[in-house]
Order: C-alpha cells, then structure tokens, then sequence
C-alpha cells in the first residue's frame, strides 16, 4: 500500500516536473526572443544613426558582435552587408521588416533565412536618405536553448526529484500512517477517518454477524458435545485426511487415546491395526461394518464416508460394544444345546423301560422297577424343565416382579419345615440360628425384596447342603444383621453351612454356571439338575446381594449371602 502510493506520488511528481518544464521552456524562449528583438531595436537605432552620420564609411573597422547588419537602397537593392558580397544577394524589396520600414518607418519579422539557413530575427529602420538600415541577429531554436540550459536544468531536475522522493515517502507514509493505526476491532470508534466510514461501519456490522454466528456454532458445539459425551457408544468424526474432527469419551476409551486428540491423525495416533483399515477403507469411499476384538471386548464397528458436493470430506465412526450381546448369545447356544442333552437322557430311559414293557419282554416280577424307573425319570424331567422355566422366567423380569418387606427368617424358618422330611432321610440334622430371639424381632431381619425368589435362595442352598452331605452329617442355617464400617448400610445375612463333602478350589468358580456340576453322577444319583444356583446367582443378583463361598473337600461347604437390607 505504502510503496504504491510513493509510486503513483513520484509519477505525479515527474509529469508535473516535465509539464513545467516544456512550460519553462516555451516561456523562456518567448521572453528571450522579446528581449533579442528589443536589443535589435536599439542596435538598429544606433546603426541608423551611424550610417546618417558618416554614410558607407561607417562600417568601416565596424565590430558587428554576430550581429548582421543590411543597408539596402529604396529600390530594395543591397548596398552593403557585413556577412555577404551585396552584388550576391538578391533584391530586399518584399522582405517583411524591410516593408514595413519603408511603409511606417520600423519594421520587425522573425522568420527563416534563406540565405543563411536558419532562423534569424530581423529589424528594419527608415533613413532620412529613403534608405532602409536592417540588423538581423541568429535566433537560438528551442532545442538549443534546452542545451544551453542543460547544466542548471539538470541540477534543478536532480533537486526536484530529490524533493519529490523524500515527500513522496514522507506523504506516503503519512497517508498509511491513520490506516495502519485503525482499531478494527472497535471500528466506530475511530475518530479522524471520515473517508473510510462506510468500511469501518460495514466492518461493524459484519462482526457483529460474525460474533453471533460463532455464539451460534459455540452453542451447537456445546450440545453436539453434550450428546455425544453421554452417548455409550462411540463415536469418531474424521476428515478426509484422517485427522480427528470430534471424538467422544466412549471412542477415546475404546481406541486408548486422549479425547483431546482432535486435529491429530488417527490413522497414526490408534495402535488398533484393525480400526486403522477399518477407518481407512471408509475414507476410500467404502461402507464397512465388522466386529472387532479391542482389550477383549468385542466391538461392531459401523464406517461410512460423508460426502460433500459427490467428494469424500470425511469419515463418520460408530462403536457398539456387543460383548455382552455376543456373551449372551453364546450363553443361549450353550443353554440350548445342553438343555438338549439334559433332556434326551431321562426320555433315553424312559423310552426304553416302556418299550421293554410294551413288548412283554419284563418279567412280571420286574415290572414294578421298571415302571419305578420310568416315574423317577419323569420326575427329574419335570423338576429340569421347572428349573428351566423358572430361569427363563428369571432372565426375562426378575426386576419387574412385585417388592415387598420380607422377613428372612421367617422364609428360612418355612423352607426348613418344608425340607426336614428330607434331611431326615439322609441322615442330617438341620438346625437354623438366630441369635438372640429371632421371633421376637420381627422386622430386624428384613428386607425389600421378591419373597419367591428369597425362598428360592434359602431352598436351593439347603437342598444342596443337605444332597452333598454324609450320613449323620448336619446343616446349620443362620440369619444375621450387619452394618457396613463405612456407609451404616444394614445388611441381613443369611449363611448355610453344612459338614458334607466339600468342593475342590478349581470348580468353585464356575458351579453358579448353568448345568455346571462337579461329580455330573452323583449330582444326578441326588437329583440334582445343575441349575440349583445358578437360580441362586439370578435371585441375588435381582436383589443386589453378594455370593460369597468357603469350601473344604472333605470339611463341608458354607455358602454366605448378603442382602442390603432397604428401606
Ligand atoms: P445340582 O442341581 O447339580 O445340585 P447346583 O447348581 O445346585 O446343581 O450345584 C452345582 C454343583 O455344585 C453341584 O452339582 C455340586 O457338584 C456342587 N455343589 C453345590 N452345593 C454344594 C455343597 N453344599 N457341597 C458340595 N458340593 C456342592
């Protein structure tokens, strides 16, 4: 800006300069050949009056000074001339000045001489003899005026262009000077600058505008952000170079990179070789949905392109964790197929003691223990297939069923009425513990919870209890009150320990698992379908109570749960 108006100054300067100067000079020449003619006139005068005075003899030793002086007779004849022989020029009648001198007495031309070749100024004067002196002197064209003046011109041009150099960058600065010093970001407030207020108020209003489209886009952020900082699943925004334009806290935790990776590329910040391709075939235009292992949990990746005007601008990313999803199914396939072989046995058994019956092939004698055979496995069928309703009633809405305040003593107390015939059987004393008087507190010990699942609880850990016992074995069950050391919560806890066979370290993880069974014979020899806790796992889990075991083999079993006790 600052170079462009010292240029258009310094072109201003010079034209200007060279205007005046053709103007000068114009000027000059005029008043130099004014003041030529003047001269001429005097020396005409004076030559008048020499040659009336003293005739040719004037002339005579006379110094002309480059002067040309003519003294022609009245018929236009030349009688004497101090640059020529007078019998070599022709008549002077019809020159101008000689004309004019005859006819008013003085006469004056400028004009080109013939005879000479060149321009010349001419003065012309009447004698009292009729004769006519003329003086002539050469006149300077204007080119050689101009190079005559060169040298003092050439120093006023290097001075005037020195002047305009240093006002053109003085002027030049002082002009840019109030626009470099303008506070654009308080445009109306500048004071001064009345040219340039149509822009310092456009520029108002155009940052106005812009200031609320960013409190506009600042607030988007702020909710794009919100949502997807809640979302559970991931959720990645790529440019189409890679590099990341919003990842959300669930995507950062997934990929194992700092939520404040935007703007950094992820094909090089993620170590997930897998997602990288993912990412990258999605960025070539490619829609991609897979699973992938990611710190093993398994993930369904969904990759799209986003596209702008038919061109890829990006990738959008989506991560569902379905390990649970995948888990269950599993789990499904699992329960499915051995609910299957669970089943096929008994009918196995059945199947063929009938059809022994039906052929007539048993003996009559037999025949009871055979029809025996076929009503125990019934039985088991029916206890297996109520077990399975029973978790699939479970799985489906242990939450939704109705909560009520339950007395876990009092269930306890019930389920050991109900399975005394049993332990009785197998030769074990079953004994149930409160300490101090139990009846007569009669809400100390309960809970906010579903009473068919808590029996379920109590029933199926005395069962077992009393099943994988020896003879002349014992089961105690105990209900207690704890309160927690740090929180005060109260917890009822309902402890069963029996003195039975005991189950080994390595499968005391895994018998809450469905059909999980330590000796499968024996569990089958006592009736057991291997789903008893796990229907235990289910209803503690519905009533955010903790499973915890102790077992020695051989020593017996004690199996804890703990239920907060709500309000
Ligand atoms: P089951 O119907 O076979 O008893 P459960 O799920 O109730 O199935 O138990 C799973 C397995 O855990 C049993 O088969 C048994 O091997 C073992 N088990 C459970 N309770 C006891 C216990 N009190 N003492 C010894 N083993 C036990």
């Amino acid at each position: 800006m600052t170079k462009r108006i010292f240029r258009a100054i310094i072109t201003v300067a010079m034209v200007v300069l060279l205007a005046c100067l053709v103007l000068v000079m114009g000027v000059l020449y005029n008043y130099f050949t004014d003041v030529q003619l003047e001269q001429l006139r005097i020396e005409t005068t004076l030559a008048g009056q020499g040659v009336t005075n003293e005739g040719e003899s004037y002339f005579e030793g006379l110094d002309v000074r480059g002067y040309r002086i003519t003294w022609i007779d009245q018929e236009g004849n030349v009688l004497y001339d101090t640059s020529m022989n007078p019998g070599d020029m022709e008549n002077h009648l019809e020159r101008e000045e000689v004309k004019e001198a005859i006819d008013v007495g003085f006469g004056e031309s400028v004009r080109f001489s013939n005879t000479l070749m060149k321009r010349s100024v001419y003065s012309a004067q009447l004698l009292g003899d009729g004769t006519v002196i003329r003086v002539s002197d050469e006149q300077n064209s204007i080119i050689q005026l101009f190079f005559g003046m060169i040298q003092p011109l050439f120093f006023v041009i290097v001075a005037m262009l020195a002047i305009a150099l240093f006002m053109a960058s003085k002027v030049s600065k002082l002009v840019v000077a109030p626009l470099n010093n303008l506070d654009l970001d308080n445009p109306l407030e500048n004071e001064n600058v009345d040219e340039l207020a149509p822009f310092m108020r456009r520029i108002h209003s155009q940052q106005r505008q812009l200031r609320i489209q960013e409190i506009e886009l600042g607030k988007r952020k702020e909710e794009f952000e919100a949502v997807t900082k809640s979302m559970s699943e991931g959720l990645l925004l790529l440019n189409r170079d890679g590099d990341v334009l919003s990842i959300n806290k669930a995507a950062s935790e997934i990929l194992g990179v700092s939520e404040f990776v935007a703007g950094k590329n992820i094909l090089v910040v993620s170590r997930i070789l897998e997602f990288r391709k993912i990412a990258q075939a999605a960025l070539e235009g490619n829609i991609i949905e897979r699973i992938i292992e990611i710190n093993e949990r398994d993930y369904q990746i969904d990759a799209n392109p986003i596209y702008a005007n038919d061109e890829i601008s990006g990738a959008v990313v989506l991560f569902f964790d379905v390990t649970e999803k995948n888990q269950a199914e599993q789990m499904r396939r699992e329960f499915t197929a051995n609910v299957s072989h669970e089943l096929k046995t008994p009918l196995h058994s059945i199947s063929g003691c009938a059809e022994l019956l039906l052929n007539d092939i048993v003996k009559p004698e037999d025949t009871k223990q055979f029809t025996g055979q076929i009503y125990t496995e019934a039985q088991r069928m029916m206890t297996l297939v109520n077990d399975i309703i029973y978790l699939s009633q479970l799985d489906e809405g242990a939450l939704d069923m109705k909560r009520e305040r339950i007395n876990v003593y009092d269930v306890a107390k019930e389920t050991v009425a109900s399975l005394s015939a049993e332990a009785e059987k197998a030769s074990v004393t079953l004994d149930l513990l409160c300490e101090p008087v139990c009846d007569n507190i009669t809400d100390e010990y309960s809970i906010n919870g579903i009473r068919r699942l808590v029996s379920s609880i109590v029933y199926n850990l005395t069962e077992n209890a009393i099943k994988y016992n020896r003879e002349g074995g014992s089961v105690s069950i105990s209900v207690n009150v704890e309160y927690d050391d740090k929180t005060y919560e109260k917890y009822v806890v309902l402890t069963v320990s029996d003195t039975g066979i005991g189950i080994p370290p390595e499968h005391q993880a895994r018998i809450f698992e469905r059909f999980y069974r330590v000796d499968k014979s024996h569990s089958k020899e006592v009736g057991g379908t291997g789903l008893g806790l796990s229907i235990v796992k289910h209803a503690a889990k519905a009533h955010n109570a903790e499973i915890s075991l102790s077992s020695v083999v051989g020593g017996g079993t004690s199996v804890e749960v703990r239920f907060p006790a709500g309000k």
